[in-house]
């Protein structure tokens, strides 16, 4: 923005006609003055609805200005996560009025705050879904900062990444690995960094994964990312998925060993599994073909009532445990065993123009793989 000629006297005007900020500029050897209106498009939330009546309008706002430890980052891609589909539906409670939603963001830094020393402008990055947190409490101190209780979450608390610009505290930005273009990488940002987080939570040790026989029950986004983990580590992988078209199809070209229906019986005990479709009545059929002592992971942030079931499905010490966001350590273990596998995301690409029409296609199931909006195509 401060092109030759152009030095400090530089200050906000105010209001332009649309009653946007505008900022003006003037112009050291000229002393004409410049106006300019650091504008940009952003899907905002208004009130949420179901997204066929599209709650999310395209809209005209300011660009944010980062704070002294954050960074600004121009927008390239973002993938759209499931949560993306419960907060404008509101499944999640509002948390912010006029939201940008979207928590896989992948761009550029564009400027930084004043704190900031480990990102240049030009640097590639990713913002996650953790935004920030308060570092103080127990649980933050404990190493659980996933859990804190002030934390705040990108596209949910604070404006996320259906828009051309994004800010993000620039200790909870993520450095990219350079062999995931922007579109292959965003879906790593949530999808794969909670699938991640879901094996950790399974209790199977590292020596132990190249003997498991894994459960995964839904195949979206952070289902295509799971299997691809857990075959690299060498585990016998069983899918039920409802969706045959696109879901079972991509499950068995990843390697699974069997693939199913959402509730059918995996013809094995398994280990672990884990649990990404958002519904409660796959516990009962998933516990069934769980072992003595092993850990049903439930991965999703809103999942439907759980139906009652008898004691003897989860006697003989099985586990249920739900994941709830993740920790900075996850994001950066993950993004390095990403790159080393590599994992191979499938995406569908969607126009920033069309991410009404990409929430419908992901509640309907009609995505292969991951959608990401191309924003920089
Ligand atoms: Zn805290
Ligand atoms: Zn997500």
């Amino acid at each position: 923005m401060s092109g030759p000629g152009f030095t400090a006297n530089e200050g906000r005007s105010g209001f332009n006609k649309s009653g946007l900020t505008a900022v003006f500029r003037v112009d050291n050897q000229t002393r004409a003055f410049h106006f300019e209106c650091r504008i940009m498009k952003a899907w905002v939330l208004e009130k949420p609805a179901p997204v066929e009546s599209g709650p999310l309008a395209l809209t005209d706002i300011p660009v944010p200005q980062p704070a002294d430890d954050e960074v600004l980052v121009k927008v390239h891609a973002c993938g759209i996560c499931r949560t993306d589909l419960h907060v404008v539906e509101g499944e999640l409670p509002i948390r912010k009025s006029k939201l940008i939603p979207g928590h896989q963001v992948v761009g550029r830094v564009s400027a930084v705050g004043s704190l900031v020393d480990e990102f240049k402008k030009g640097d590639r990055v990713g913002v996650a879904w953790l935004n920030r947190t308060c570092g103080i409490c127990e649980l933050c101190v404990a190493g659980k900062e996933n859990l804190c209780e002030r934390a705040m979450f990108t596209g949910w608390t604070v404006d996320g990444g259906y828009a051309e610009f994004a800010v993000a505290p620039a200790s909870f930005t993520y450095r990219l690995p350079d062999g995931f273009d922007d579109v292959q990488a965003a879906p790593l940002l949530c999808a794969g960094i909670i699938g991640y987080r879901c094996l950790r939570l399974t209790g199977i040790e590292k020596s132990d994964w190249s003997r498991a026989k894994l459960g995964l029950y839904g195949f979206g986004a952070a289902g295509h990312v799971c299997i691809q983990l857990a075959r690299a580590r060498g585990a016998e992988v069983y899918v039920c998925t409802r969706d045959r078209q696109r879901h079972q199809v991509l499950a068995r070209e990843l390697g699974a060993a069997w693939v199913g229906d959402a509730s059918a019986d995996p013809p094995a005990l398994l280990d672990a599994s884990i649990i990404f479709a958002p519904a409660g009545e796959l516990i009962p059929p998933a516990l069934k073909t769980l072992k003595q002592g092993g850990t049903l992971v439930l991965g999703g942030i809103h999942m439907s009532p759980i139906p009652g079931f008898d004691y003897s499905l989860i006697y003989g010490e099985r586990i249920i445990r739900s994941v709830a966001n993740n920790t900075r350590a996850d994001g950066r273990e993950f993004l390095i065993e990403a790159a080393r596998i590599p994992i191979r995301t499938h995406t569908q690409v969607f126009a920033f123009s069309e991410v009404n029409e990409a929430l419908i296609a992901l509640k309907t199931d009609a995505i292969r793989g991951a959608a990401v909006l191309n924003i920089v195509p």
